[in-house]
């Protein structure tokens, strides 16, 4: 089913991140995790493509497992990064050969060490490129998008950046998800000016239950998040075992203050732990 369609329903609609693995580790990880979560039964799960295209195998790998296995509703991600329109064409015949109903179209960041995203000569430049193509190509797949509360860290202002959003959300994504923030009203004045630009599609709730001091801290930099002071000051303070309940508590305080305002949805990055994401979710289900 198109994903689109579970928003129009009044209830919030709880989903969970995945990555793919790349070690032995991480495999039974992510399995455990998915196990615990199975019971939870979240309306979604998306898994996501490694920077620069590097778990391509493994997005589908993992994506048919958690599918198969544990019966998730799953969404991969697709990003533009290195991929020229053919091997895009094949990947989407994967994905669709294999019974996946919905991809998150992304651009995609360039790999570590690299700062510029340089699109593949036959390849999109930009994520409405994607969009455009999955729509016209696969026409059945529902369209997920990335949105940036905060703004995306290359775009020169917010109205710059939700104008082109908005080219997205015309190319034919069915809805979006934002990025990470711990600040709601940070949200909530994103998604005003995305109704005021015309953009009428669900903006579904990125909420990332943090761990530690040092992994907010990596966020900021990698994605320009602002940390409010106010947890910055718990985590600094919190020994390296409580880290991740203060990450919970300020999750959940986030959540219940969305669902009150009637989010369509949340989104758990959940960095394949099970631990919030068991809690979180009776916080979204309200349970
Ligand atoms: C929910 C979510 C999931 C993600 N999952 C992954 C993942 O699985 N793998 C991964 O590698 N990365 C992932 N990312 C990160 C994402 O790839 C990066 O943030 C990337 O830098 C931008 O991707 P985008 O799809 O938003 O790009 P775009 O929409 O192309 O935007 C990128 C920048 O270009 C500007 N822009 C957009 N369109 C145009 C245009 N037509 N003309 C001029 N400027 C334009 C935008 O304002 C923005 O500054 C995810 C991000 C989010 C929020």
């Amino acid at each position: 089913m198109n994903i689109g369609e579970k928003f129009k329903n009044s209830k919030t609609v709880f989903s969970v991140e995945f990555f793919p693995p790349k070690t032995e580790e991480g495999a039974r990880q992510i399995l455990r995790t998915a196990k615990k979560l199975k019971e939870l039964s979240p309306d979604y799960a998306s898994i996501t493509y490694g920077a620069g295209g590097s778990t391509r195998e493994r997005t589908l790998e993992y994506g048919e497992l958690l599918r198969d296995i544990f019966d998730f509703e799953i969404m991969p991600h697709l990003t533009c990064f290195g991929h020229s329109r053919e091997d895009i064409e094949a990947i989407l015949c994967r994905f669709e050969s294999s019974g996946f109903e919905n991809i998150m179209a992304l651009r995609g960041d360039p790999p570590k060490g690299s700062s510029e995203f340089v699109p593949h000569p036959n390849g999109f430049k930009h994520a409405n490129e994607l969009v455009a193509y999955i729509r016209s190509r696969f026409p059945r797949f529902g369209i997920g998008c990335a949105g940036y509360p905060e703004k995306h860290p290359e775009a020169v202002s917010i109205d710059a950046d939700i104008d082109n959003l908005k080219r997205k959300v015309d190319a034919g994504a069915d809805f979006i998800v934002t990025q990470m923030f711990f600040e709601n009203s940070h949200f909530f004045n994103f998604v005003e000016k995305c109704r005021a630009a015309g953009i009428d599609k669900p903006v579904i709730a990125g909420i990332l239950p943090a761990l530690s001091l040092k992994q907010v801290m990596n966020f900021k930099s990698m994605c320009s998040t602002e940390i409010p002071d106010a947890l910055l000051k718990k985590l600094g303070e919190a020994s390296e075992s409580d880290g991740a309940k203060v990450g919970l508590d300020w999750a959940m305080a986030q959540i219940e203050e969305l669902k009150s305002k009637k989010v369509p949805g949340i989104h758990l990055y959940i960095l394949n732990r099970a631990e919030s994401a068991v809690r979180l979710s009776h916080v979204i289900r309200g349970k």
